[in-house]
Order: C-alpha cells, then sequence, then structure tokens
C-alpha cells in the first residue's frame, strides 16, 4: 500500500498492513487454527505445490494469518525485507547462533549479551567445534581485533540490559561485512522506535516480544528480522524444522501491544529519566547506567544511534552489603521483585556481575520503571534507599 510508506512508526504500529478486516472489526482476527481447507483434491494439490507464485496457508506450522501480520508489521518497523515470529526470544537467538554455527566457526559476542548466547555456544555448539570470544563491546577495536579468519557471527546487544553499555553499530557492521562476517544484535531493549539496526548495517535483529512489544506481562515470544534470503534460510533450517513458530494467539497479543508501544515507550522513557537523575544525586547511589542520561560517558554514541531509551536502567549503590542491599530490594513495595520488564509493572532486581573490567564483581540493583504514576515510584524508592543510607 503506497500511502503507507508516508506514515511515521506510530502509525503504522495502528494501521499498517490491516487496511481491510473482515466485516468492519477495527481489530485483526486471531486465527486460531492448525489447518486450512480447500474445496476440492485439486485445489489443495495446487496449493501444496505453489505453482501460483504466492504461497497459499496450508498449515500453521508454517504460515498463520495473524502471526503472518506480526511479522510483516515488525518487518516495516524495523525496516527488514522480512521477519519470522518464534516461540520466544531466545528461540529466535538460538536459531541465528544455530543458522551461523559449523565447524570449527568462531563467534565474537558482546559480553553483557543475553546469557543464552555463551550457554549455547559453550554447552551445545562447542560440540561441533565452535569457539566463542566474548568482549567489552564498548570500544569497537576491542570487537575488531577478536576478528579471524573463521569468525563467522558478531553478535551484539547493544544496549545491553544489566549495565546499558552501548557498542558502536555502524562501525562494526561495516566492519563485518567488510570481511564477509555476519552480524546480529538483540534490539529488545531499544525497540524499533528507538534504534533501526538494519538501517545501519546489521544483518540480522532479534527481539524478545515477551517485553515491550507485547507490553503487559502476558506472554513470550520473539522474532527475527532480515534480508528476504536469510530470513527463508533460517526458517527453512531452523524454525520449522524445530518447530520453534510463534502460536496465533501469542502473535494476536503482541499485535494488540505494540499499537500502545509508542505511548507506553514515551512514560517508560520520561519516568524512568526523571528518576535516574534523581537516583544519580541520592547519597545511597554511587553511579547510574541509564543510556539517555546526559552524564552517560558513551553519549555521543548514544544520540548518533538511537532515537530514545525506555524504562530499564540500572544503579550501582554505595554500600555493597548484601544483607542491606536485600532489606532494600524488600523494603520496595511498588516495586515488584522479579525477572523480565517492560510490562506494566515496576520491577528491582538485585544482582551481582563480575564483567572483565571488574573482576572482583560489584552488586546493582536493575530497575524497571512501569506505568504507575511516577511520584508513588520516587516515594517508594525514597523510602527504601533509607536501608542503604551510607552511615
Ligand atoms: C528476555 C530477553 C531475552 C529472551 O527472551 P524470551 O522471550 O524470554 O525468550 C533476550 N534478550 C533480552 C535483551 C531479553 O531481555
Amino acid at each position: 500500500m503506497n500511502h503507507e510508506e508516508q506514515y511515521s512508526r506510530c502509525t503504522l504500529l495502528q494501521h499498517y498492513g490491516e487496511s481491510a478486516p473482515p466485516e468492519g472489526a477495527p481489530a485483526f482476527p486471531l486465527f486460531q487454527n492448525s489447518n486450512f481447507l480447500y474445496p476440492s483434491h485439486e485445489e489443495f494439490v495446487e496449493a501444496i505445490s505453489n505453482t501460483s507464485g504466492h504461497s497459499p496457508y496450508i498449515y500453521s506450522r508454517i504460515g498463520n494469518p495473524t502471526v503472518d501480520l506480526l511479522e510483516r508489521k515488525i518487518a516495516k518497523l524495523e525496516g527488514a525485507e522480512a521477519c519470522r515470529a518464534t516461540a520466544a526470544g531466545i528461540a529466535a537467538i538460538t536459531a541465528v547462533l544455530m543458522d551461523a554455527a559449523e565447524p570449527g566457526a568462531h563467534f565474537i559476542a558482546e559480553e553483557f549479551a543475553y546469557g543464552s548466547v555463551r550457554q549455547l555456544c559453550t554447552e551445545v555448539l562447542s560440540k561441533m567445534g565452535v569457539t566463542l570470544t566474548v568482549v567489552d563491546g564498548r570500544r569497537a577495536e576491542n570487537v575488531l581485533d577478536a576478528v579471524r579468519p573463521e569468525t563467522k557471527l558478531i553478535y551484539l546487544e547493544s544496549p545491553s540490559s544489566m549495565v546499558f553499555h552501548l557498542q558502536d553499530i555502524r562501525r562494526i557492521a561495516a566492519y563485518a561485512r567488510e570481511k564477509g562476517i555476519r552480524t546480529a544484535i538483540d534490539n529488545t531493549y531499544s525497540t524499533p522506535l528507538f534504534q533501526r539496526p538494519i538501517e545501519m548495517g546489521v544483518d540480522l535483529v532479534v527481539h524478545s516480544c515477551s517485553k515491550y512489544l507485547g507490553g503487559h506481562s502476558d506472554l513470550i515470544g520473539g522474532a527475527i528480522c532480515g534480508s528476504r534470503e536469510d530470513i527463508d534460510r533460517i526458517s527453512r533450517g531452523q524454525i520449522h524444522l524445530w518447530g520453534n513458530i510463534m502460536a496465533p494467539f501469542p502473535a494476536w497479543l503482541v499485535l494488540r501491544g505494540m499499537r500502545t508501544l509508542g505511548v507506553r515507550l514515551r512514560q517508560h522513557q520520561e519516568a524512568s529519566l526523571r528518576l535516574a537523575s534523581w537516583l544519580e544525586q541520592h547519597p545511597a547511589v554511587e553511579s547510574v547506567n541509564h543510556p539517555a542520561l546526559p552524564t552517560n560517558p558513551q553519549r555521543e554514541l548514544f544520540l548518533s544511534q538511537m532515537s530514545g531509551a525506555g524504562g530499564l536502567f540500572s544503579f550501582v549503590p554505595q554500600v555493597q552489603d548484601e544483607a542491606r542491599l536485600v532489606g532494600f530490594v524488600n523494603s520496595l513495595r511498588l516495586f515488584r521483585k522479579g525477572i523480565s520488564w517492560g510490562g506494566f509493572e515496576s520491577l528491582a532486581l538485585l544482582a551481582r556481575v563480575a564483567p572483565s573490567w571488574a573482576p572482583g564483581g560489584f552488586w546493582l540493583v536493575r530497575v524497571f520503571v512501569g506505568l504507575e504514576d511516577e511520584e508513588d515510584l520516587q516515594r517508594d524508592l525514597e523510602q527504601a534507599l533509607e536501608q542503604i543510607r551510607p552511615s
């Protein structure tokens, strides 16, 4: 639809691909069916041999109209030729790594990339001789210097979701392209509204739809975006064969969640940035990791490759005593205790990290600012921070 080309992404979130909903229904229907029926044997045979050029629906493991609409919408938003929805974000990551794996292949990953990257490489892909180098991706040189003749994949997560470090996407993607190395990035933190890696030269973008895209803490799902050729190959080799597909109902929920993605992100961003700035001044706080803070040492890079940041950030408390930190987290009333993020509910997660640049490790508190009233959230943090006020 040509007139859709002129619309901004927040408009596309509402209407893209949905210009003729059946019976005037404003929401696209949930096609909750496994197979598709044909009036005659001949028409079924024609469909399955797919001679007409467009592929008709036959079986929902291979294609389903509700899942298809989600895939077209995400592809459009990411500026990608194609998208495949998967059963989970982790399934999208696994498919991308499996696709690049071959005997003796070498991968490079940002050290704070989602944990399953390291686990899949060291526990599964190592059996076919795949090796992984993890690097502090803040310096692009660390990534480029790790490249070897057998490097097949550079895997990024910018910003990463514990310390929110950025990688120089354009520079790394350009170098990799020159060397014939595939690049992939986890774009869950930013969503296509805040960062579009394909436009910066990255080959494959993965998402966990369980976070912002779904947005209501009520589903698990994932997606991979890339060229038509890459997505077709990954679908055939990694998705269809493993049954690693998104079911129609979660796809319908993601479509529904995405309608409010723009307004939700705006609210998450405003509230989290104000709370992060306030925390930065608080005596109990050593430092705050939030990509959009003016004090972020990677400010220039943030401005050059992202157009916003959402509700997720972390801070390092002055007090590093575990018992007192547990006391702080347990004193929070509005901030719930749990993993995941990207829903409506604010969350606090106490975690110990031990990156290459701080081998002894340290405690941080990862905060997700949900959709509750910002002043209520600040009051909640304020009373709980009394537990860890330095004496
Ligand atoms: C949650 C998450 C994943 C994994 O997604 P699931 O849908 O839980 O499988 C991957 N990457 C990031 C950044 C995440 O936050």
